[in-house]
């Protein structure tokens, strides 16, 4: 399918987007795209309303999530594309996930109220759209209760990596997170490696050593944050590790203001061959393409 785009990454309100998983579904048929996953954060509870719109609109819809891990005190972040179905096992892991969240979401209320900071969880509640609720909704809980003006000032005073309340989530560990994921018979990409300051190529050689012996394929060799430096090293390391390529913008809807579908902050563009090779990789694994 020549000059035919994809984008395998994106959020709906199920957890941190602004869209509704038809709503986005809709903006990727109107936009051209002729493939979407959805991959809400720790959740799939968006999946089955994209799916069906992705039938009734003609786009080819992978069914996706994003979870979390830990590396180093670093938080990494792992893309299953073609989640099953029905998994109970799958569906308890995710619970438990989203639990943590909340666990920490009190932590880090608790520790704003310590500096006399007053959010309740009723007013995360108010911000929040679907079942995983996280930081974005408690930055957005800080703005509307008058504390900051921008989410962006929320992180960097209170609830980012270095603010006075920020709260470290239980993470799984990127062995337990490829596992969780590959067990399922889904395909695992590491998502944005450039995305955080203090990759190199040479920690990203090491990391994907060892995530592929765990049952890595694919690292998000196209994304928003990522420049055209950032794609030829990941495509340098995906040829010297043996891994396929995803891409995909990290579209939030209007929670991530300048990130668009498809097209991330402009120049982005995943081609749909990179989806026909993921798929060609599993029809050899006799998995479900
Ligand atoms: P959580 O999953 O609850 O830890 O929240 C993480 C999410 O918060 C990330 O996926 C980003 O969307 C958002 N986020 C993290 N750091 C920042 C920041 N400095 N400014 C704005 N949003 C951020
Ligand atoms: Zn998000
Ligand atoms: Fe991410
Ligand atoms: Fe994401």
């Amino acid at each position: 399918m020549p000059g035919q785009y994809i984008d395998l990454h994106t959020h709906s309100l199920i957890s941190d987007g602004s869209d509704t998983p038809a709503e986005l579904v809709k903006k990727a048929a109107q936009q051209g795209l002729s493939a979407l996953a959805l991959t809400d954060h720790d959740s799939l509870a968006g999946l089955d309303e994209a799916e069906e719109t992705a039938r009734a609109v003609g786009v080819d819809f992978i069914r996706g999530v994003e979870i979390a891990v830990e590396s180093d005190s670093e938080e990494l972040h792992l893309l299953g594309l073609w989640m099953p179905r029905q998994s109970t096992r799958l569906r308890d892991a995710l619970a438990l996930l989203r639990r943590q969240r909340e666990d920490r979401n009190q932590a880090i209320l608790d520790a704003l109220r310590a500096k006399g900071i007053f959010v309740s969880m009723e007013d995360v509640r108010a911000v929040s759209t679907g079942e995983a609720v996280g930081r974005p909704h408690i930055a957005l809980a800080l703005v509307n209760r008058g504390y900051v003006t921008s989410r962006k000032e929320a992180f960097d005073r209170y609830i980012g990596r270095k603010g006075e309340a920020f709260v470290p989530r239980t993470l799984l560990s990127p062995k337990e997170g490829v596992a969780l994921l590959r067990d399922e018979g889904a395909t695992v990409v590491l998502a944005h490696p450039f995305l955080s300051h203090v990759m190199t190529r040479e920690r990203l050689e090491d990391l994907v050593s060892d995530l592929r012996a765990w049952g890595l394929s694919a690292l998000e060799a196209y994304h928003n944050a990522h420049d055209a430096y950032h794609v030829r090293l990941c495509f340098d390391v995906a040829l010297r590790h043996n891994l396929l390529l995803s891409g995909g913008s990290d579209y939030h809807g209007a929670n991530k203001n300048g990130v668009r579908l498809g097209v991330g902050k402009g120049n982005m563009r995943v081609p749909f061959a990179v989806l026909s090779a993921l798929r060609e990789h599993r029809k050899n694994k006799g998995l479900q393409a």
